[in-house]
């Protein structure tokens, strides 16, 4: 049954496999978001400090 009793029949529970979030860090050279993962900004290609 519908968990939040709206008649939508959805019986999922929030149980879905959530693709891997990236965490996404802003450059501290041009405040450009780019993933954590990456070791050097794509947009000016300043070095990650961490
Ligand atoms: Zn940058």
């Amino acid at each position: 049954m519908c968990p939040c009793g709206c008649g939508c029949g959805s019986d999922e529970e929030e149980t879905v496999e959530k693709p891997v979030q990236v965490v996404m860090i802003p450059c501290k050279y041009c405040a450009a978001l780019f993933p954590q993962t990456e070791t050097f900004c794509p947009n000016c290609g300043a070095r990650r400090s961490e």
